[in-house]
C-alpha cells in the first residue's frame, strides 16, 4: 500500500483525557473524579458474564490509579492496535477471571 499522508497518532505515543467517573460499570463504588492521562499500556478490557441479550460481552476502559473505579471509554477513541493489546479484567464470579494472566487477575483485584 502507498501511504499518501501519515497520521500523526502513533499508537506507541497515543494517550488520551480521561475523567474517572465509573461510567459502563455495574459496579456500586462511587468515581472520585479525577481527571487522568491514560497510555496505551492502561488500557484494559473489561469483560461482563452475561449479556442482556444472553451473551457475554466486552468494554474498554482504565481502572483509577485512585480510587480503582472503571470507567469505559468508546472503542472509537482506541486504536485498535492498543486494543487488541489490551489485558482482560473480570469479576471474580465471572467463569473466565480464572483463565486470566497473573497481572490481569492482580488488575481485577483492583475493582
Ligand atoms: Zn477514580
Amino acid at each position: 500500500m502507498k501511504i499518501i499522508s501519515k497520521g500523526k497518532m502513533k499508537p506507541k505515543n497515543w494517550s488520551i483525557r480521561v475523567e474517572c467517573t465509573g461510567s459502563g460499570f455495574r459496579g456500586d463504588r462511587e468515581a472520585c473524579h479525577s481527571v487522568l492521562e491514560a497510555v496505551g499500556d492502561d488500557i484494559v478490557k473489561l469483560h461482563y458474564p452475561v449479556h442482556r441479550y444472553g451473551h457475554s460481552y466486552h468494554a474498554y476502559g482504565i481502572i483509577c490509579p485512585v480510587c480503582h473505579s472503571f470507567t469505559s471509554i468508546s472503542v472509537k477513541r482506541i486504536p485498535g492496535e492498543i486494543r487488541a493489546k489490551s489485558l482482560m479484567v473480570a469479576m471474580k464470579d465471572d467463569e473466565i477471571y480464572k483463565h486470566l494472566s497473573d497481572r490481569e487477575k492482580e488488575l481485577s483485584d483492583l475493582l
